[in-house]
């Protein structure tokens, strides 16, 4: 399938996600996972309408972001863990931040941003996973508490990635779990799901799905 013949495929299944759930059509953002892809993929991409690109590492997305900066209306998201000498390519580039887990993260992004606050979502480590980043439910809103207080992060909402299951039912209870931790926290936005799962994070509630694979083929 081409680039563009797979991004009419995934709005389709967005589409009919929102349809079971019965959502709105539009109430659900695609974000391209282009991590590992190289400039031209996400240049054919755009070309096809798609504005919103995710990139995991942070020198990545400063280089990508230079190799595009004539394409515009190009929105960047940070989706990865960060290290604080890194913080400022995010802070400079992106207009949203998936993975915030750490208040000296967003202490350094917030010091670091000019212009419009950089919008945050605190990535929930649902499972409890060792491996993984992202903070215990029950830290969120501690950490959620002091990211409010910076001045130049606006928190939007919860980000959360389950484990790798078979089935894509498996992420459900993970889903569900941040959902009501959001609705709680009154976060409006919720970043779940990828290639393999996000129907069902639509039926959840997901208003990003962030879709790599399904977009752009198998990473090199
Ligand atoms: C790579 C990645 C994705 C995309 O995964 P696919 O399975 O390729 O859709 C989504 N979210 C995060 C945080 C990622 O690192």
């Amino acid at each position: 399938m081409s680039p563009e013949e797979s991004l009419a495929e995934v709005r389709g299944q967005i589409d009919a996600a929102c349809a079971q759930a019965g959502r709105a059509p539009g109430s659900v953002n695609l974000l391209a996972v282009s991590k590992l892809q190289p400039a031209e993929a996400v240049r054919r991409l755009y070309a096809a309408g798609q504005r919103h690109f995710g990139e995991n590492y942070a020198q990545e997305l400063r280089d990508k972001a230079a190799a595009l900066a004539d394409l515009p209306g190009l929105v960047w998201h940070a989706i990865g863990p960060l290290q604080a000498n890194k913080a400022k390519y995010v802070a400079k580039l992106a207009a949203y931040f998936h993975a915030l887990d750490r208040v000296e993260i967003a202490a350094e992004l917030s010091r670091r941003r000019a212009g419009e606050p950089l919008r945050c979502f605190v990535e929930v480590n649902v499972a409890g996973e060792s491996s993984k980043s992202g903070v215990a439910p029950e830290a969120v809103e501690p950490l959620a508490e002091k990211v409010r207080a910076l001045p130049n992060l606006a928190l939007v909402g919860l980000m959360a990635m389950p484990p790798l299951e078979a089935e894509a039912e498996a992420s459900r209870p993970h889903f569900r779990a941040v959902a009501s931790l959001a609705r709680r926290l009154g976060l409006a936005e919720l970043s779940l799901g990828s290639t393999h799962d996000f129907a069902v994070a639509i039926e959840e509630g997901a208003t990003w799905v962030r879709v790599g694979t399904a977009l752009f083929g198998s990473r090199p």
